[in-house]
């Protein structure tokens, strides 16, 4: 176990970090995030900052030995780096849990293996292998790189009228993966924290909307039926447990229409952005618990006093922070970014409801 005083290392300065951080701060731990950018909303936060590339293993053994445990707020994290950490301190989630997810295709497989249902796909790595694959999977398909894809990037859709030969060239990569177009009733997630001893502990599944491929609102918690939501937190445990998580896991899951058959789309073993509404509405956060899994302290409750629908604050919409300030009910969330281009994410706003 680690005792609150204890320095936690966040790979990563983003907003992820940065709530890390504040919660870390919250029970006692310090924190030291590992950032290309001194500015980064994480470093904000905290005096202990690493500011070098992943790609500098000097910087990265240095880091490893001043911290007491590793923990990382993006999946886009070369293995390479923490196998520059590894001989000198533990990294929850494990290696193994960041190769399958930063890799869509190595994700399905494992998915697969463990009798995990999703979408159907196909790797390809040619337009004739593509042409191949939207033949077997039907003319509505979506084309996705293996690696680096997030909020939509790397992401082709795929219809009957769709030039395959222009789409694969398109998107650029020696090879990618092609999967069945899903008809979703809705998008939904749920979160699962799991310590080293093999507690585990969930969020009720939350309803997810994106606009331009980027999540905009969080409906917490989803208006499912509760035979449903149940299937949904199972197979979320159940992926956790199977991949041995020490941490957070996010499982972002398709609601089929018609048939109600969940799919899973994608893991994220790190604290969601459709988990930000457990800041203000549930008894422990998930940043809360990521730090007490990492640190081998017992979970906190997953229990919510208030529904909530959390609203992202993207790009220029940061210029509505007056008004959303005057919201009694509305719990305003920002990151500390300079600039907001469009789609990029300035931070959030939660408004609570009474529990349903
Ligand atoms: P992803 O990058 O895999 O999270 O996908 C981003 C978004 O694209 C998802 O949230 C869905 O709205 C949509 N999408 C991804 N894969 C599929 C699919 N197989 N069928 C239908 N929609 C999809």
């Amino acid at each position: 176990m680690l005792a609150p005083g204890a320095i936690i290392g966040i790979l990563g300065g983003g907003q992820l970090g940065r709530m890390t951080a504040m919660a870390a701060a919250q029970l006692g731990y310090r924190t030291h995030i590992y950032t290309s950018d001194p500015d980064s909303p994480g470093a904000q936060v905290t005096p202990l900052v690493t500011v070098a590339g992943l790609d500098d293993a000097g910087a990265l053994g240095r880091f490893a030995r001043a911290v007491d445990v590793v923990t990382y707020e993006t999946e886009n994290i070369p293995l390479d780096a923490l196998d520059h950490i590894l001989p000198h301190t533990a990294v929850h989630p494990g290696r193994e849990v960041l190769r399958i997810a930063q890799d869509r295709l190595a994700e399905k497989d494992y998915l697969r293996s463990i009798q995990v249902e999703t979408a159907p796909y196909r790797a390809v790595a040619s337009a004739a292998e593509l042409a191949r694959a939207v033949g077997e999977l039907g003319s509505r398909a979506v084309l996705k790189t293996i690696r680096m894809g997030y909020d939509g990037k790397g992401q082709v859709m795929i219809g009957p009228e769709t030039d395959l030969v222009a789409a694969w060239a398109g998107l650029g990569a020696d090879w990618a993966i092609v999967e069945g177009f899903v008809a979703y009733r809705c998008e939904i997630s749920v979160i699962v924290i799991r310590t080293g001893s093999g507690a585990i502990a969930n969020y009720p599944p939350v309803e997810n909307r994106h606009v331009d491929h980027i999540l905009d609102t969080t409906i917490a918690p989803a208006r499912l039926a509760p035979e449903l939501a149940g299937r949904a937190e199972a197979i979320a445990r159940r992926i956790a447990h199977s991949l041995g998580v020490v941490g957070v896991l996010a499982v972002e899951m398709f609601v089929s229409g018609g048939d109600d058959r969940l799919l899973v789309n994608e893991l994220a073993p790190r604290p969601h952005n459709s988990g930000h509404w457990t800041i203000d509405a549930c008894h422990a956060s998930q940043f809360e618990q990521l730090v007490r899994a990492i640190c081998g302290l017992p979970l906190g409750s997953t229990e919510h006093h208030a529904d909530a629908i959390m609203k992202n604050i993207i790009g220029p919409e940061i210029e509505r922070w007056r008004e959303l300030l005057r919201e009694p009910a509305t719990k305003l969330h920002l990151y500390g970014k300079r600039d907001a281009p469009p789609g990029r994410k300035m931070g959030h706003a939660t408004r609570l409801l009474p529990r349903g």
